[in-house]
Parts: structure tokens; C-alpha cells; sequence
């Protein structure tokens, strides 16, 4: 048997590469190639590769506990990760529910939403709000609220159907709140839930907006009892350069999904966070208004140790002041690249994006192909999204790495461009 790999094409006969160990921002083969991680291996590692003090915590509460049922049940490594998150989180978050990936991340918030309606009697609210060019996950839930794209073409007959409102991109923030604004009026009464990625469209085109179009959306939804759930699986954990993008506003959604960073990038974990208000609708006497909704491998404590170890360095360290550094280093490229030919050249937090000029526009587009081949071929891990270049990479990365990085993106536009 062989593996089939995600998001691969095996007729076009990539090359699969080998991993034997990591390193910081390094990815390290058989034979002692580094590559550098610079999409800090799809956006789940934030801290850098094996943290000794997260692979210590794993083995320690490997030897301890593995699964088990999670109904009924309760563990140190659970109970001390809602202890440690709660540190990060305003008080108006009580209550965390765990499951085990962005998507189940987003598929219990969906539910926890259209549920908080169902159990108040409006079982008509059922609608979701979402942005184009959003990504929510693979799963049925995440794909409906996602972009319909070449990602889902197949499938778009299964999926339900969501409102849209357009990103809310520079220029147009205005225009896409009375977008909001007049959908609500319209079928405000419908509409159970907004999910939004906060500050950054990420899959979607690494697409950046402002906080304030956050805190007018968030407004819109109070006022018509629309549930607000902010999806923080990518941005989550230092990203944009505070904690969470929603620190950058001063609203607090209803809802949080927290998957990416939260054990580091070590092992998967996901975490749907919300308020007593959401909680409430399905506190009763009645079974029947419990939440039903379960995974197997819901908080495994191994996962929850090696999350709690995670917040433990969020708690010793200034993590963000890693990140605040990445950012320095990038203001100082962003005329290079644009005198390169990059477009719409821009930087928040550890995320470094730009366009460059291709046929097409799609994630199929061919200097995406081009680029990735390219640095690939230079020891760089980067994946073009389509016509779109963009760096995320841990944030222990050295300058010099960084710089490397720059130099082979210089190499692929002065060859390709
Ligand atoms: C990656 C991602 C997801 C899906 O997370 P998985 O762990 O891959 O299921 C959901 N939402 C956002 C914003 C993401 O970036």
C-alpha cells in the first residue's frame, strides 16, 4: 500500500520529501538536508520545531494517561488547560469545549450557535453569515462556510448554503457593513451565526482587513442576536502580533476557535470556546438540550499536556516580542519586493504576503508551481497559494533564515517574473 497525500497531485509526480527530525525552524531530512520551514509547516507551529519542554510534557503524560472517555470523565491535562487558557482569555469566556482539529473547531461552533437558537424556541435561525474567499476547514460544516472553489467543486451540492458578504479588504470596509447591515434587515430573523477569520483571509489569498470592520460587524450582529464566532484556528496564538487578532479590536465574540498553535504545532488539539450566555441555552433539566456533540479523541491528555506546556511558555516567555522582531525584519523588505514586481506587498504580525503577475488567478496557476519548485529546490519550504507568495514561519526564526528566504524569493522573481 502507498500513501496518498493531502492537497497532492500524484499524477504530476511531486516529490514527496522525506522528514526524519525538526529543528526550530528547520526541517530535517535522512541525509542532514535543513530546509527551512517557512509556512511553519502549514501554520500549525508557532514556537518552532520539538520544543524540549512540549515533547518532556507529551512523554511524562504518555507514560500516565492515554484516552479516555471524555463523557463523564475528566483529566489533570483538561482541567489545567481551560486553567492556563483562561489566563489569556477575558473572563467572559467559562466555558471550553475540546475536540481535535480547525474543523471540528468550527463544526462545534456552528453548532453551539444554531443549537443556542434551537433551544431558545427560534428554530428558524439556521442561516449562516461568512465571508468570500473564507477557509474553515475541510469538513462538511467548514467547506459550506469556506469559498466554493476548485476545492470543492464536487461537492458543492452537499453543502448548505451561506450567506456571503464580500472581504472587507482596504477601500471597501464601508460596503461590506451595509452589506451586513442590509442582510440583517432583510433575514436577520433567519441568520443564526457569522463566522469570521479575524484580520486575515488566510487559504483564501492571505487577504488582510482592518479590526474596526470586526467591531462594526460585531455591532450589526447584536443587535439582530446573531451569534459572532471569530475562527482564530489560524490567527490564533500570535499570528498578527497579539495573542489572539481579536485583541487588536474591543469586542468579545461569542465564539472562538482555537486549533493551529495551541499545543505549538506538537500534536493535534482544538479547542471551541465560548461564553455563560451560548453555555446556558443548553444548561437544563432536559436531556434533550444537552450538546450532542462528541469526538472519540476528545480531549486526549496527551495533547492537553503538551497544550499546557505550550501556555507555559506563553506565561515565562514574551513570545510576541519574536514576532514583533520578524515583523522589523519584514518592514525592511517590503521595498525590495515591490521594486522586484511584487504587488499589494504587506505584513502583519509573522505573515509576510504579496502578489505576483500570473495568467489566471487561481490555485491551480502555474508560478505558484513555479516558486514552490523553486524554493524547494533552495531549501526553502514556501507554498504559493495560487499567484500569492507568503512567509508564516515559526517565531523562533533566526534572521538569518530570514534573510535566506528573501534572497531565494529574489532568485525565483528574477527568474520567473
Ligand atoms: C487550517 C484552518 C482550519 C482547518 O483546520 P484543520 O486543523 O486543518 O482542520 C480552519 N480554519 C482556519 C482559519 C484555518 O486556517
Amino acid at each position: 500500500m502507498e500513501i496518498w497525500h493531502p492537497f497532492t497531485q500524484h499524477g504530476l509526480e511531486e516529490p514527496i520529501i522525506e522528514i526524519e527530525t525538526s529543528d526550530r525552524e528547520f526541517l530535517i531530512t535522512p541525509e542532514g538536508g535543513k530546509i527551512i520551514d517557512g509556512i511553519s509547516s502549514w501554520w500549525v507551529n508557532t514556537i518552532g520545531h520539538r520544543r524540549p519542554e512540549i515533547a518532556e510534557a507529551i512523554q511524562k503524560e504518555a507514560q500516565k494517561l492515554h484516552q479516555i472517555i471524555f463523557a463523564g470523565f475528566t483529566h489533570k491535562p483538561a482541567l489545567n488547560v481551560a486553567e492556563k487558557l483562561s489566563k489569556f482569555l477575558p473572563e467572559n469566556y467559562t466555558r471550553i469545549f475540546f475536540s481535535d482539529s480547525g474543523s471540528t473547531s468550527v463544526e462545534v461552533a456552528l453548532k453551539m450557535a444554531v443549537g443556542y437558537h434551537f433551544n431558545k424556541g427560534k428554530t428558524g435561525r439556521s442561516k449562516v453569515v461568512a465571508m468570500e474567499h473564507s477557509y474553515h476547514g475541510d469538513t462538511f460544516g467548514g467547506m459550506s462556510s469556506g469559498a466554493r472553489s476548485v476545492f470543492n467543486e464536487p461537492y458543492v451540492k452537499m453543502l448548505f448554503e451561506v450567506e456571503r458578504i464580500p472581504c472587507p479588504i482596504e477601500g471597501r470596509e464601508e460596503e461590506v457593513i451595509n452589506i451586513y447591515k442590509n442582510l440583517l434587515q432583510k433575514e436577520g430573523d433567519k441568520i443564526g451565526a457569522i463566522i469570521l477569520e479575524p484580520l486575515v483571509l488566510g487559504s483564501g489569498g492571505m487577504f488582510f482587513y482592518k479590526p474596526f470592520v470586526i467591531e462594526e460587524l460585531y455591532k450589526l450582529s447584536k443587535e439582530y442576536g446573531v451569534i459572532f464566532c471569530l475562527d482564530e484556528v489560524m490567527t490564533g496564538f500570535g499570528r498578527t502580533g497579539t495573542m489572539f487578532a481579536f485583541n487588536q479590536t474591543n469586542i468579545i465574540p461569542d465564539i472562538i476557535c482555537l486549533s493551529k498553535g495551541l499545543t505549538g504545532g506538537s500534536i493535534p488539539l482544538a479547542a471551541t470556546v465560548c461564553t455563560e450566555e451560548i453555555y446556558n441555552a443548553f444548561l437544563s433539566k432536559d436531556k434533550a438540550k444537552m450538546f450532542f456533540h462528541s469526538s472519540s479523541y476528545t480531549a486526549n491528555p496527551v495533547a492537553c499536556a503538551a497544550a499546557c506546556a505550550n501556555l507555559e511558555i506563553w506565561e515565562k516567555t514574551d513570545v510576541l516580542a519574536d514576532v514583533k522582531k520578524i515583523n522589523n525584519f519584514y518592514q525592511g523588505q517590503i521595498e525590495r519586493i515591490k521594486k522586484l514586481g511584487g504587488k499589494n506587498v504587506r505584513a502583519l504580525g509573522d505573515i509576510f504576503a504579496f502578489e505576483v503577475q500570473a495568467e489566471g488567478n487561481d490555485y491551480v496557476s502555474n508560478i505558484g508551481v513555479k516558486f514552490y519548485e523553486y524554493f524547494r529546490k533552495n531549501d526553502v519550504l514556501l507554498r504559493p497559494l495560487g499567484n500569492t507568495v507568503y512567509i508564516m514561519p515559526p517565531y523562533c526564526i533566526t534572521e538569518e533564515s530570514l534573510a535566506k528566504i528573501f534572497d531565494v524569493i529574489e532568485g525565483a522573481m528574477k527568474e520567473y517574473l
